[in-house]
């Protein structure tokens, strides 16, 4: 069973198409990144993969459970902004309904983000970049079937965003999770993932998959 299995997904809100014939199937352990320009259902795409979107058409499976029946904790989660608790120490934030954790496990995954001594610290003290890698590893906590990524890069400065790029493949080698980053940055696409996924923005049009060679640092 594939980790992540979608087939004829189709997506309206009302009038408004935003995903139409989308087949996608993506083995355990691939980082898949999902391109398109703005408005071709990117967003739409993680909000059912999440079981946010209980209404579409087709089929969306999480290593073989309908996305709408799995739990929570099959789908880890990262957004644009960090969205942390301001109050909480970083252990809390990534800790954040991991119901019953102990503090070696989270710990642990603040370490596997770098960053280590930051455990007490809170977001105000934190850059963008570390403040975006506590949100990973809030997104790994669960260790999830399927790690989803939204523009996580997006609000950084270039630099901040190269070095954040190139930590996601470290985590990646190191965890091998299941990704699909979605974005509208071909060139970040490209660099980070196995596969690019370009997602058309007239409906009614066939997605094109397209196997890029990814040269690695
Ligand atoms: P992207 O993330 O690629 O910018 P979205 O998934 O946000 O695209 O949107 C895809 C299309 O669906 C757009 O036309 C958008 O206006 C529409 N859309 C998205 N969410 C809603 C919603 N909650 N209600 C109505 N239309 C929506
Ligand atoms: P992004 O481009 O990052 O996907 P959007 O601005 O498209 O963000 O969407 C932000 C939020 O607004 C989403 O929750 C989306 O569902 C909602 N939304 C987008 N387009 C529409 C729309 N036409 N009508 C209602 N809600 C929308």
């Amino acid at each position: 069973v594939p980790a992540l299995e979608i087939s004829g997904l189709r997506k309206a809100y009302g009038e408004t198409v935003a995903l139409t014939d989308v087949d996608l199937t993506v083995d355990h352990g691939e980082f898949v990144t999902v391109v398109g320009p703005s408005g071709c259902g990117k967003s739409t795409l993680l909000r059912v993969l999440t079981g946010l979107e209980e209404s579409f058409e087709g089929c969306a499976e999480v290593s073989g459970t309908d996305v709408r029946e799995g739990g929570s904790d099959d789908v880890g989660m990262v957004f644009q902004e960090p969205r942390l608790l301001p109050w909480a120490t970083v252990r809390e934030n990534v800790a954040v309904g991991l119901e019953g954790a102990d503090d070696r496990r989270v710990d642990e995954l603040v370490s596997q983000v770098g960053l280590d001594g930051f455990e007490d610290a809170r977001p105000g003290e934190l850059s963008g970049g570390m403040a975006q890698r506590v949100a990973l590893a809030r997104g790994l906590a669960y260790e999830p079937e399927l790690l989803l990524l939204d523009e996580p890069f997006s609000a950084l400065d270039a630099l901040t965003k190269y070095e954040q790029q190139d930590f996601l493949l470290e985590v990646r080698k190191r965890l091998e999770p299941t990704i699909v980053l979605v974005t509208h940055d071909v060139e970040e696409a490209a660099y980070l993932a196995d596969r690019v996924v370009v997602l058309d923005a007239q409906p009614g049009s066939v997605e094109r998959v397209i196997d890029v060679d990814v040269p690695r640092p």
